[in-house]
């Protein structure tokens, strides 16, 4: 009898609430540095926001009014869950500590909601908004997820991202330490990178100490900068080389490491490509496959010193 072939995160949250928990989405309306024109206007290339969040432009409702909403239609779906609020289109640290401490609040007033998950860029946590989590999560849970992408530095000039590892790495360190679950995202399929590259971001992020790790498959939707330059569609992986690669990785993570991802997912009528990733089951069954065949599974060939 070996570990799961991946150390999932409906179980992880399964064992720290004693029930099920699920994510509900919120847009709190927040901009990103790297689009305004504070770092740059362009966004990185990858980035279309609207394909994940369709209907930002017309931001109907307050946070508070989102998560009575979501939880109203979910309880349907799954009586007798826990909430975590997510922050999770563009930068949600992206704004004054007093104004975030105002947003923030404002979701974690509902019966069943046990924290919060925000997403954020490396360089948008200044230490005064780390207190204000460090004060939420007194009380909450909360899971930081915070944006690598890469470990390449080169990589992360091309498409972009406005930040280097360095970024990363000062954040990861000022953020540990206050009561966070620390989540980190990496794409996997970056155009010019390979095997190594994607070894070496996941090697990153493990041995910095986080606690769940976001495997995204690199694709593209309408509106991208990539797209819109003519993204020849070759250079999207396969099926079954992402699955390898994603293996590769898994089975190299620390055991007690949490496996939120395993694809990037997009609304199927804005992907451009590769179309499995608007099947995100089917990916995580292939990898899965892989690692049977391989007779492997999560944390097999983990090297604690790298
Ligand atoms: S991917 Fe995130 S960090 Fe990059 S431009 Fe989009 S919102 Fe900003």
């Amino acid at each position: 009898m070996h570990p799961p072939l991946i150390n999932s995160y409906s179980a992880f949250l399964q064992r720290r609430f004693g029930r099920k928990v699920r994510k509900v989405a919120v847009d709190a309306g927040f901009s990103c540095p790297n689009r305004d024109g504070t770092i740059s206007s362009g966004g990185c290339t990858f980035c279309s926001n609207h394909a994940f969040s369709p209907g930002r432009l017309e931001l109907p409702h307050s946070v508070e009014d989102q998560v009575r909403l979501g939880i109203a239609k979910l309880s349907h779906m799954f009586p007798g869950s826990g909430w975590l609020v997510y922050f999770q289109s563009f930068t949600n640290t992206y704004s004054e500590p007093e104004s975030l401490c105002e947003i923030y609040s404002q979701a974690l007033n509902f019966d069943g909601v046990v924290g919060l998950a925000i997403g954020t860029r490396p360089d948008c946590l200044p230490d005064e908004t780390l207190q204000v989590l460090e004060r939420i999560a007194d009380d909450y849970y909360v899971q930081l997820e915070i944006g690598l992408q890469s470990a390449n530095d080169a990589t992360l000039k091309a498409i972009n991202r406005g930040h280097g590892t360095h970024e990363f790495i000062d954040a990861t360190n000022r953020a540990k330490g206050r009561g966070f679950t620390l989540c980190a995202h990496m794409i996997v399929g970056l155009p010019g990178e390979g095997m190594d590259d994607y070894l070496k971001s996941a090697a990153l992020i493990s041995s910095l100490g986080y606690d769940i790790i976001k495997i995204h498959s690199f694709h593209l939707t309408q509106g991208s900068a990539m797209a819109d330059a003519g993204f020849d569609e070759s250079g999207f992986m396969t099926l079954d080389e992402y699955a390898e690669a994603a293996a590769a990785i898994i089975e190299r993570l620390p055991p007690e490491m949490v496996v939120e991802r395993v694809a990037g997912t997009a609304y199927a009528d804005a992907l451009i490509g590769p179309e499995w990733c608007s099947k995100p089951a089917l990916v995580r069954s292939r990898i899965e496959a892989c690692l049977k065949a391989r007779n492997s599974w999560h944390g097999k060939l983990f090297a604690k010193d790298g």
